[in-house]
């Protein structure tokens, strides 16, 4: 509005070629108008992101703080099933390049698994490769024993908002809110984040219902939502692990963990402090010279496997002419600067293999290629680029990963 308070969604052309122009299909987007417009995109939604830095909701916030999932679905043996049985892990394999996280493995319906790698985001080895780190964490004995004659269905990634109350934005805007984890109401401890995503979009919806039934005509900024929220059981329950992500990055997975066992389940959350992290995930990169080189195990093809078999397992699917959904804002950053500093860690942190240094044929230099018909839309690149150059923004509709019981 000219107010400067939001209006509304515009929904995306469709039709739009690679450079720019309309197709025989092109159809012009759409705006919404509401009284009140709720984002709830998931983690680092893209207009998420914009609403944050235009209202700067993060002022006086920690930095939002954030893990990369990478995740299989399995068919196993049904000897080796146990439907209920919940594994989670810390420590091995990314204690080893001195980065933090930690696995799960659940046990679901009909004979299957699903089970996961989540790789902190404040990780300051660019050689690290996450996927390579979940292809480890498989061989694990404690994970292998379940998996061995089984047969991977599926394959996803996503990163998660993981900063806790500190890094939450102010959620209230002129004419919206932000809620679930484009806010960031995750509870990391438990590695649970529905039942929190859907407590703040209940009170947003009552708030909002309140406003709109007694006359209001929107675009005000809703501060009885900031009320709600701080009085609901979301709150309490965030504001009882608040130290379990910061403690992680301070003293580590071990330390980190017991720290966090003795605060949350014996202090209950009690303890008179809050512990802070004031840098940004993408900041903590260290120079590549400065660390040491990782070498991955070539994958068996039976429990560990390579990004493009992988990617094609979770369904993602693009229309190839369209532009570009993931834009840099200086083309040149990537081989300039990425590449001689950090080995351009895009080629490893991205778990679907979008982001490729090549040599171009025509004119035998590097060439930093961008494989976007692959990505997964886990928003990782967006998070962990170290010049902050790449934001993601939504592909023409219906594009993406699809994935099944995932
Ligand atoms: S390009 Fe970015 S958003 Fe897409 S899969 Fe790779 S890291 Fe994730």
């Amino acid at each position: 509005h000219d107010d400067g308070s939001v209006k509304g969604i515009a929904t995306g052309d469709m039709g739009v070629s690679a450079s720019g122009e309309e197709k025989d299909s092109y159809m012009p987007g759409m705006e919404l108008h509401a009284k009140y417009t709720l984002f709830s995109e998931g983690c680092r939604g893209h207009l998420g992101k914009e609403l944050i830095s235009h209202f700067k909701l993060d002022e006086g916030r920690d930095p939002q703080h954030y893990g990369i999932g990478i995740k299989e679905l399995w068919d196993i043996p049904p000897e080796q099933h146990q439907q209920g049985l919940v594994v989670h892990t810390a420590g091995w394999p990314l204690a080893e390049s001195g980065s933090t996280g930690g696995g799960f493995l659940y046990h679901l319906e009909n004979n299957q698994v699903v089970l996961g790698l989540i790789t902190d985001l404040s990780y300051s080895n660019p050689h690290l490769s996450p996927f390579e780190e979940f292809q480890r964490f498989k061989k694990s004995p404690v994970i292998k024993q379940y998996l061995e004659g089984g047969k991977r269905v599926s394959y996803g990634a996503r990163a998660l908002a993981k900063g806790g109350p500190q890094s939450l934005p102010e959620m209230t805007f002129p004419g919206g809110l932000l809620i679930g984890c484009d806010a960031g109401t995750m509870n990391g401890a438990k590695i649970k984040g529905s039942h929190t995503a859907m407590k703040s979009g209940i009170i947003a919806a009552e708030e909002v219902f309140k406003a709109v039934s007694s006359g209001s005509e929107g675009g005000d900024k809703l501060d009885s939502f900031n009320e709600a929220f701080k009085a609901s059981w979301l709150y309490k329950e965030l504001h009882q692990q608040r130290n379990f992500g910061p403690a992680m990055h301070k003293f580590g997975n071990i330390f980190g963990a017991a720290f966090a066992f003795t605060d949350i389940n014996i202090f209950n959350g009690k303890l008179p402090f809050t512990l802070h992290d004031k840098t940004p995930d993408y900041a903590q990169l260290k120079p590549a010279a400065q660390c040491s080189p990782i070498s991955y195990p070539k994958p068996d093809g039976v429990l560990t496997f390579d990004r493009l078999s992988s990617v094609f397992l979770s369904n993602t699917n693009h229309e190839e002419d369209q532009p570009c959904h993931l834009r840099l804002t200086d083309e040149d950053i990537p081989l300039k600067q990425n590449l001689p500093v950090y080995d351009e860690p895009a080629q490893r942190y991205c778990p679907a293999g979008v982001y490729e240094i090549v040599v171009d044929e025509n004119s035998g230099k590097d060439k930093f290629q961008i494989n976007s018909q692959n990505c997964v839309h886990c928003k990782t690149c967006d998070i962990k680029d170290p010049a902050q150059n790449i934001t993601w923004v939504a592909p023409e509709g219906a594009g993406g990963p699809n994935y099944p019981n995932m």
